[in-house]
């Protein structure tokens, strides 16, 4: 029995690998549909589809109206998981100006019009659970302004459409992973150590980790958690 219910209408944007893919597998079980969205990797979303039975959508997050109308192809949906995000990192004075505002609109423009897509049709009691990031609070290196930027913004809309939503029993929240082993941070990369040592719990969380927290904010106890940043973080922001 997962914490969330049987017979939901499930969407993840951003779910053929890492985090999302794990968010996929935790939702599907018989009665659920679970849909979720990729936009490179589509011999990863097929190979993830066949295991699971989840339905792989092309929608390229940076394109609004690709995320709206996958948004809209669901109908009305219990659960809306907004993954999609990349990481633009380095010296802002150097950085590609077109891939920063790339990065922002997935990272937080695309968070936007998918929630309020969701919210147009969603089931009374709905969740919608945007991942953000520990560096929405903490940046601690440089060449992160950006990046902290869009998880920053995360915060700001979970906290304004929690208001919102709220009177339908939608509720709206933000999961900020730390360290988290994936493509975009594996556990064994150049960074692990400079990760690592801002963090009371010296090592990455697994994907499946940060899986649980969202089946437990979309499930049945959670009603009550809204307009919050719920942290996983090993201690990274502490
Ligand atoms: P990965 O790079 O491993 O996976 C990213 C996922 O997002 C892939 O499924 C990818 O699909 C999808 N995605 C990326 N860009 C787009 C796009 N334009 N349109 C649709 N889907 C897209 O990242 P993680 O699993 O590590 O990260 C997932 C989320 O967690 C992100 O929001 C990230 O910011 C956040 N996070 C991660 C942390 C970490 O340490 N790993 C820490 C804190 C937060 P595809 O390849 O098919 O395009």
């Amino acid at each position: 029995m997962t914490d969330a219910q049987h017979g939901q209408n499930v969407l993840v944007l951003g779910g053929s690998r890492g985090i999302g893919a794990a968010i996929v597998r935790r939702f599907v079980s018989p009665g659920t549909r679970v849909a979720f969205t990729y936009a490179g990797s589509e011999a990863a979303a097929r190979a993830l589809a066949a295991e699971t039975g989840a339905e792989a959508v092309r929608a390229d997050s940076a394109d609004r109206g690709a995320v709206i109308a996958a948004v809209a192809g669901c109908g009305a949906l219990d659960v809306l998981v907004v993954n999609a995000g990349t990481a633009i990192l380095g010296d802002p004075l150097t950085l590609d100006a077109d891939a920063v505002d790339r990065m922002i609109d997935i990272n937080v423009r695309a968070p936007y019009h998918a929630a309020v897509a969701a919210a147009r049709k969603m089931n009374e009691g709905g969740r919608i659970i945007i991942i953000g990031s520990v560096n929405g609070d903490r940046m601690p290196f440089a060449g992160g302004a950006a990046y902290a930027l869009t998880k920053s913004a995360v915060q700001g809309m979970v906290r304004g459409l929690a208001r919102d939503f709220g009177a339908r029993g939608i509720t709206v929240n933000a999961i900020q992973p730390g360290p988290t082993d994936s493509d975009m941070n594996p556990a064994s990369g150049p960074m692990a150590e400079l990760m690592h040592s801002f963090m009371a719990i010296k090592r990455h969380a697994k994907a499946s980790e940060i899986a649980e927290l969202v089946a437990y904010i979309a499930g049945p106890h959670a009603a009550m958690i809204t307009g919050s940043m719920q942290t996983i973080d090993g201690g990274f922001g502490a």
